[in-house]
């Protein structure tokens, strides 16, 4: 019976090749670019059409007050909802429709959905409308299989993931759209690869750091106390003492590529002194401040505190050893690091639609950067939530960013017999 199915399945699926390409091409066409949010609704409303004619519920939500939230630029989402013909769990696909911007070096119009050499390129093309259009396609062929569907199918396209998903998936998990009862398992389709099960994510914790000085004439720094030969102190200090114990730290997260399995920290920016001058001579004058900002990337085994408290302890020791060196640190953003379990029902049966499809053991990954699934799991206290779709994650923010179309149609099988088996329980 269940490989008759899978066989029917996969026949429906690659008989809609076409029409998967199409829908990939009608999303890219919408130039939803965040910032600042641009297009939200008309997307929305196009896949809330889409499945509204495929017997879904549809509703549309909008995170009001939200960063960004506002007439001009509504931070719409929409979420379909199909209950099935008896009681059963709910499998939830959840794709970010919001894009970044498009940036230079692009070959070819970013928003025409062009299809060359069997892949549709365009900004989102890659992360993550090829994803959403797989599940829309996985999930209609599944329904027109007419095979008897328990539980519930649901579908959302949510915004602002791109800018930390406050106004998107953090605003719908806050009002349980992504917890039990409602909802039992999540799959999000970024572009990680048809072969690998993305099970979770690195945390973040972004942070400015700013020394003081004081200011003088720049003829006579001696009077003066210089903001950024302070930093310089700082990051000696992390070249000497931070960023080798955060490189000899290891996780048990199975993160790709596996640089990113120790702890990192980039140096975002650094501005000191005056601002940078459009022409004519800068005053001379020595800097009062100098800001940096970090951002760390944390581990499972890293605490938030830990790792904030190893750089503020590192301060400290510069404001005991170094004269006159005085700091302020401020939070910008951070995220806690979160891992589902890999034999959890999603995972499990996710890697054996993978294998089915195929014919090969699915990799178990982790994200070097963080997605949705934080606000899920946090938020939502939902577990069971994971990562998979077609497309390269390299592709993701590039110019003439694609994604392959026979990764689409491979990945909405893969999608298709999860949910398939996700619903009868079958793991
Ligand atoms: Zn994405």
């Amino acid at each position: 019976m269940r490989s008759d199915f899978s066989d029917t399945l996969f026949k429906i699926i690659d008989g809609r090749r076409e029409e998967l390409v199409e829908l990939t091409r009608d999303l890219i066409r919408f130039p939803t670019v965040n910032p600042p949010g641009e297009a939200y609704q008309p997307c929305g409303e196009f896949i809330g059409r889409r499945l509204a004619a495929r017997g879904f519920d549809i509703e549309f939500v909008r995170a009001q007050g939200t960063p960004g939230d506002s007439d001009r630029y509504p931070r719409i989402n929409v979420i379909a909802r199909r209950a099935g013909a008896s009681a059963g769990p709910c499998v939830h696909f959840n794709s970010h429709i919001d894009v970044v911007q498009t940036g230079g070096g692009w070959t070819l119009d970013p928003f025409a959905g062009v299809v060359r050499d069997g892949k549709v390129f365009g900004r989102g093309a890659s992360d993550m409308k090829g994803g959403l259009a797989a599940s829309i396609i996985a999930v209609e062929a599944l329904i027109d299989s007419g095979v008897e569907l328990p539980g519930a199918l649901e579908i959302s396209g949510t915004v602002d993931e791109e800018s930390g998903g406050y106004g998107g998936v953090h605003y719908l998990a806050e009002r349980g759209w992504f917890s039990s009862p409602r909802v039992d398992h999540v799959i999000i389709p970024e572009p990680l690869n048809v072969d690998r099960v993305c099970i979770g994510h690195r945390g973040v914790w972004w942070a400015e750091i700013e020394t003081h000085g004081r200011i003088a004439h720049g003829s006579m720094p001696f009077l003066g106390d210089c903001a950024v030969r302070h930093m310089n102190a700082v990051l000696d200090r992390f070249e000497t003492d931070l960023l080798p114990r955060l490189a000899a730290r290891h996780t048990d997260m199975p993160v790709v590529p596996s640089g990113a399995r120790s702890s990192t920290l980039n140096i975002n920016s650094i501005h000191g002194g005056q601002a940078e001058q459009q022409g004519g001579y800068p005053a001379p004058c020595v800097p009062d401040s100098c800001r940096m900002v970090i951002d760390r990337r944390l581990l499972i085994e890293e605490s938030m505190e830990g790792v904030k408290g190893e750089v503020v302890d590192l301060l400290n020791r510069l404001v005991e050893e170094r004269a006159g060196f005085s700091y302020s640190i401020r939070d910008i953003f951070e995220v806690i690091p979160t891992m589902a379990d890999r034999d959890g029902p999603v995972a499990r049966t996710t890697a054996a639609a993978i294998r089915r499809v195929i014919g090969r053991d699915p990799e178990i990954i982790c994200s070097p950067g963080t997605y949705d699934q934080k606000h899920i799991d946090r938020v939502g206290k939902l577990k069971d939530c994971i990562a998979y779709g077609p497309g390269i994650l390299d592709l993701a923010h590039q110019p003439d960013e694609y994604v392959s179309i026979d990764d689409m149609v491979t990945s909405a099988k893969v999608m298709a017999l999860a949910a398939w088996a996700l619903l009868h329980r079958i793991a």
